[in-house]
């Protein structure tokens, strides 16, 4: 099968990679109908990750699943899957309280590299989530979208509180940033404050429901959300960029009692113990357990109640992926969908 490699910062291929099998009868063989490029990819693209190279690349997929291990119960060939970034068992007691992206048995998906024509998926009956029917491919962009980008983004609003009567600041315009604007709006925020300076990604965001918009960074991005804020700062910040600047904006830009849902991959982010403790915030972040959401995701996208497959603004063949990388790292894409 065809897949994506990644030989060196900034040197990424598309090659023959032998196809999976079933190694474990808890394992599925899925045929994958759209993958795409992570924010997250970026950082090994860009040298900034010591990571043994040459690696296969990719998290994110969707697709039908073509071949089921001895003990895999709950799923048929045929059907049409989705499954998040981090496989997980389901059954042990974290996966039972919703956090199963820190599953005991968890198996993290890059390893795996989705960006290719196969996919094999471990613990595929705890991971995998049938969606009924086959999807449109407007649907499949959107069911790709709850894969990672959205439930990350979802699990920020939840982690952050957002809901009625709450203001929402947002840090980070990146795909998981406009997606947290998304899912706040789901959950009822009263208000969005979407901090960015590009001019396409504003648009997007009062699409997917800001109210307002701060183009200021730092301690003036700060000072903006606290003027729109009575002075208070916001009562639930999503932070999905993963710097020392931005989680400091998130935390500075939240009232005392707000919460904090920080899901950008921190980045060398050290926090100050005498400020964190006189801030009074809350924090709650980490890698999203998005198998939590999922089913509640793929119900959102079939009935149309959202379409978060709008943030995909470049679609290419697989074949194209490293203009692809190249698109995101320029930023002249914000996500990009590789079709098969
Ligand atoms: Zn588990």
């Amino acid at each position: 099968m065809r897949g994506v490699i990644m030989h060196a910062p900034g040197d990424v291929r598309v090659e023959e990679r032998p196809d999976p099998v079933i190694e474990k009868p808890t394992d599925a063989v899925i045929r994958v109908a759209a993958a795409c490029i992570c924010g997250s990819d970026l950082w090994p693209y860009r040298g900034e990750d010591a990571i043994k190279r040459p690696i296969p690349m990719g998290h994110e997929y969707v697709g039908v699943v073509e071949q089921i291990g001895d003990d895999v119960s709950g799923l048929s060939v045929g059907d049409f899957v989705v499954g998040s970034f981090i496989a997980s068992d389901n059954t042990c007691e974290i996966c039972r309280d919703g956090y199963q992206s820190h599953c005991v048995d968890r198996v993290p998906m890059g390893r795996l590299g989705s960006q290719a024509e196969r996919l094999r998926v471990p613990l595929a009956d705890g991971t995998l989530v049938v969606v009924p029917g086959q999807p449109t491919d407007d649907q499949i962009r959107g069911l790709l979208a709850a894969s990672d980008v959205l439930g990350t983004g979802w699990f920020a609003a939840v982690a952050a509180q957002a809901g009625p009567g709450k203001t929402v600041a947002v840090v980070g315009d990146g795909a998981v940033g406009l997606l947290g604007i998304l899912s706040a709006k789901q959950l009822g925020a009263e208000r969005i404050i979407a901090m960015s300076r590009h001019a396409d990604r504003q648009a997007l965001a009062r699409r997917f429901g800001a109210t307002d918009i701060v183009e200021e960074r730092g301690a003036d991005g700060v000072a903006r959300v606290k003027e729109l804020t009575d002075g208070l700062g916001a009562h639930s910040v999503i932070e999905a960029v993963g710097t020392q600047e931005s989680m400091m904006q998130a935390i500075r830009s939240t009232r005392a009692g707000g919460h904090v849902g920080y899901v950008g991959v921190s980045h060398d982010v050290e926090l100050p113990g005498a400020e964190l403790f006189g801030s009074g915030v809350h924090l709650h972040g980490g890698p999203a357990p998005v198998r939590q959401y999922l089913p509640e995701l793929i119900e959102l996208i079939m009935s149309g109640a959202i379409d978060p497959g709008a943030v995909f603004d470049l679609t290419l063949p697989l074949d194209d992926a490293a203009e692809g990388y190249r698109a995101m790292d320029e930023r002249r894409a914000t996500k990009v969908l590789l079709t098969l």
